[in-house]
């Protein structure tokens, strides 16, 4: 069997690509071809925004991403921006509504409906979707064709796509063998790839695990080890038997373990009173007079919290002594979190790292070193924040895969 086109991996970035490049290979009489491992498509797409699917954010700027150069990362999202997101969409039936925090959903709070709406456009493009098929080699061959392999037999292409994605939930099929497919074809992997929007861990005895359940605002800073602040995020956080969650741990995640890794002396500190500063909360406490400091954690904090954060400074109902008051500014408002790890891979939502874009031309998303083999998606050493910026990559890479094809 000989294709013209064959996309390995049906998921966000590999069906968005098919419905560009069906398109444009129809009218040529040309044929597209995906390749699935999974027996049920678009794991990721259905699991995701707690299965409302988070499609894209109102506001898409490079500065929500990390991994390669952020002009590289613009290049791409301009040729496919949200307006164009939107539309492509609403052309396939699901109308994009956008909440308070930016981030754009279908109006039916059902990622069945944009899983629905990109097979959709595959099929009207005339793109055939193969599954279950893992490819487990690629090879080029002499005449510049590529043979695919799986233990399903194999087939021919004039031109590949890898958008294979990344390691995260390798139980969805995409479990990292992409990086292997790509390294085979002469490309170089960015060092380390790791878990990105990825919970953290604390020793399971640490105080803040007890109390597992709390939900809170919280504010995060990650210092050097020169005390120079690199990243501050705030949010929603949420304290688990395991450690801490929610979407500022999740978005600050990446910036912590790719700093610990280069420098370990690399801290994370939490202010749980947001709205306060170190120095405010200290002025606070010197202000409460006769009232004891339980009043005033009590005002800004859950009891549980705020009885924890007391008992931890070694506070009881004696006199507040500077020794003490400086204990618990540090624990309430610049605590260091003796952190011991991450989830890992089966509870990050994204990769960080992947095929640097340095090795792929920006205009059309072919490889510069192998001719014909063209990537799309989260294989690439691109990785976005919450909020809907890791499928606008998928959907703005896919395109400019899928009309340069
Ligand atoms: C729980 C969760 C929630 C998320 N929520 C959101 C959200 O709301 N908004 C957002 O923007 N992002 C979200 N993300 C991230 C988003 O899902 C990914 O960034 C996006 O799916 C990446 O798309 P992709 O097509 O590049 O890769 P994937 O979606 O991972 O698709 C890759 C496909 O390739 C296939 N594959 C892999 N290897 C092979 C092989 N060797 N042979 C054949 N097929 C293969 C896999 O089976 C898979 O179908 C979430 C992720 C998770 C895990």
């Amino acid at each position: 069997m000989s294709k013209d086109v064959v996309i390995i991996g049906a998921g966000a970035a590999g069906l968005m690509t098919a419905a560009w490049a069906g398109q444009q290979k129809r009218e040529s009489g040309r044929r597209v071809i995906l390749l699935d491992g999974a027996k049920k498509l678009g794991a990721k797409i259905l699991v995701a925004g707690g299965g409302r699917c988070n499609v894209t954010h109102h506001q898409v700027d490079a500065a929500a991403f990390a991994g390669g150069s952020r002009n590289a990362i613009k290049k791409i999202l301009r040729r496919f921006d949200v307006a164009q997101t939107t539309d492509f969409f609403k052309q396939h039936g699901v109308q994009l509504k956008r909440e308070e925090t930016g981030k754009l959903f279908p109006v039916t709070d059902q990622a069945r409906t944009v899983l629905d709406a990109l097979l959709g456009a595959v099929t009207q493009a005339g793109g055939e979707i193969l599954h279950p098929r893992r490819v487990s080699a690629v090879t080029q061959e002499k005449d510049g064709r590529f043979l695919i392999q799986g233990d399903w037999g194999q087939m021919r292409a004039e031109k590949i796509v890898l958008a294979t994605g990344g390691k995260s939930i390798p139980k969805s099929g995409s479990d990292g063998y992409g990086y292997r497919l790509a390294q085979g074809l002469g490309h170089s992997l960015t060092e380390p790839i790791f878990p990105a929007l990825v919970p953290l861990t604390l020793h399971k005895d640490h105080f803040l695990c007890q109390l597992r359940g709390i939900t809170l605002p919280a504010q995060f800073d990650l210092w050097s080890s020169s005390q120079k602040r690199l990243q501050t995020f705030a949010n929603s956080t949420l304290l688990t038997h395991f450690g801490l969650s929610g979407p500022a741990v999740l978005d600050m995640s990446r910036y912590y373990l790719a700093a610990k890794a280069a420098d370990t002396q690399t801290t994370l500190t939490v202010n749980w009173i947001p709205r306060m500063t170190p120095e405010q909360f200290d002025q606070a406490l010197l202000s409460l007079g006769k009232k004891q400091p339980i009043s005033l954690l009590r005002a800004h904090l859950p009891e549980r919290m705020a009885r924890a954060l007391l008992e931890q400074s070694g506070i009881s109902d004696g006199p507040l002594t500077r020794v003490l008051r400086k204990k618990l500014v540090s624990l309430v408002t610049r605590y260091p979190l003796p952190l011991s790890g991450d989830r890992g891979y089966n509870y990050a939502e994204v990769t960080a790292g992947g095929v640097p874009l340095t090795e792929i031309n920006l205009k059309t998303m072919e490889s510069r070193i192998c001719p014909n083999l063209f990537f799309a998606g989260e294989i690439c050493n691109v990785d976005g924040r919450i909020g809907g910026f890791n499928f606008q990559w998928a959907w703005s890479s896919g395109y400019v895969a899928g009309i340069s094809l």
